[in-house]
């Protein structure tokens, strides 16, 4: 009797681990690995398993209080954006399950747009969310985009993204969530619509409407540019949640002329007494948006508008220490994996905020500040015969001088 061999490589019963038998051939379990990871890869399957306009069931959706509770374990203030998010995410997914009655009555999707300076959280929001829902999640620069035909990235590009995290399951990239950084750079430059083309300007944004609308899109399965030959995955970006972030550096401006007031200088008008000048973005509406240069229909997608706060002294040292997933809390587990005890002195930890305050740069600074006073202990004490390690003011002084000598030799 004739060997039996695998109808797809040809290799032999004893060559495989597993021979599975059909009705004219058989198959190994590599060639079936193969078979379904192309099969996923063209999404036929998954398709296939999405039904037509079945409503969507998680399993369990937090309600809005029990979604801010957990932002607040890993997230430091920003209450106001919280509460914003929380409530958009809570209804996207009410939306997703929606039963279809004939009420006429269709909620509407709830893009998310947040303003606030660079390192204030923007993105630590998004991606705990994310993490809350267990939902495909992926981060996109807008800065990479351009419109069709040039140099860089289509914003479809945002899709294949989201599908490979998703494992090439349609289905699920479709109730994903998208994180769009830095929109505020495709703004356009002026307020008035430009004659020429604005490559990365308007003509971007054009191609961000079409997602943010709800549309049928053709995604090229490996990412990458279109090529005539492969096969598009079809991917309905209606129920994809795309939450926006933007510094919009210089916005206060916008939103100071909005109110008639002005950052600098005297004003007569009544209310201005009313106004915290020094937190204008509290204020901020679509309109300023609009004359920061981003296109109204653009706006129109992004329901929900909701700001950050700048990070002040006492966040700044609270999220340090605080937070789940603190800077502070994950250094210590660094160090008790070899057996030692890790702590900080308050004067020290007060002295890493004063630096982060002077560096100015959110809450990012802080992580580097702190990866440069432990870098010399994280290279020396596993080899050392120490339980305990103190890092107290003077230690950080030392290091961080230290640390800015060698940098500005290396630079001279
Ligand atoms: P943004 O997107 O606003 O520029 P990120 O969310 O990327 O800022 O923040 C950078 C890092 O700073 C985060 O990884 C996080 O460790 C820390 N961080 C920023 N804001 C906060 C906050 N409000 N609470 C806790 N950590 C924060």
């Amino acid at each position: 009797m004739p060997q039996k061999k695998c109808s797809f490589c040809g290799r032999g019963e004893k060559e495989v681990k597993l021979l599975i038998t059909g009705l004219n051939g058989y198959i190994c379990e590599e060639c079936a690995q193969q078979a379904y990871n192309i099969v996923m890869q063209t999404g036929a399957l998954a398709q296939d398993q999405s039904g037509d306009g079945e409503a969507f069931k998680l399993k369990k959706v937090p309600k809005p209080k029990e979604i801010k509770q957990y932002l607040d374990e890993y997230i430091i203030g920003q209450d106001e954006a919280k509460r914003y998010l929380a409530v958009a995410v809570y209804n996207h997914y009410k939306r997703l399950q929606q039963p279809k009655d004939d009420d006429g009555v269709e909620i509407e999707k709830s893009n998310i747009i947040m303003v606030g300076s660079t390192g204030t959280g923007k993105t630590l929001l998004a991606r705990t969310i994310a993490k809350l829902l267990d939902v495909p999640f992926t981060i996109v620069d807008a800065t990479v985009f351009t419109e069709a035909g040039y140099v860089g990235e289509d914003v479809e590009s945002i899709l294949s993204r989201l599908l490979q995290v998703a494992n090439y399951d349609v289905p699920a990239a479709e109730r994903g969530i998208v994180f769009i950084d830095e929109i505020d750079k495709i703004a356009r430059k002026s307020d008035n619509p430009s004659i020429t083309r604005d490559v990365s300007g308007e003509g971007v944004q054009q191609g961000l409407l079409k997602l943010l609308e709800g549309t049928m899109v053709n995604v090229p399965p490996k990412g990458g540019r279109k090529h005539p030959d492969q096969d598009y995955i079809h991917v309905d970006t209606r129920n994809i949640l795309f939450i926006c972030g933007g510094a919009f550096d210089g916005i206060e401006r916008k939103i100071a002329q909005r109110m008639n007031t002005h950052t600098v200088g005297y004003n007569s008008v009544q209310n201005v007494a009313k106004i915290d000048k020094n937190d204008l973005m509290k204020y901020v509406l679509p309109q300023d948006l609009k004359s920061f240069g981003l296109i109204p229909e653009i706006i129109g997608r992004l329901p929900v508008l909701t700001y950050l706060n700048p990070l002040d002294r006492e966040a700044l040292r609270k999220i340090l220490v605080e937070p789940k997933n603190s800077i502070v809390k994950q250094y210590i587990k660094l160090f008790k994996m070899d057996g030692i005890d890790l702590t900080f002195t308050e004067a020290a930890l007060d002295y890493i905020v004063d630096k982060g305050v002077e560096y100015k740069l959110g809450a990012r600074g802080l992580r580097s500040i702190v990866e440069a006073v432990m870098m010399d202990a994280m290279f020396d004490v596993p080899s050392r015969r120490i339980k305990s390690f103190e890092v107290t003011e003077e230690y950080v002084r030392q290091q961080l001088d230290k640390a800015h000598i060698q940098k500005s030799n290396t630079v001279s």
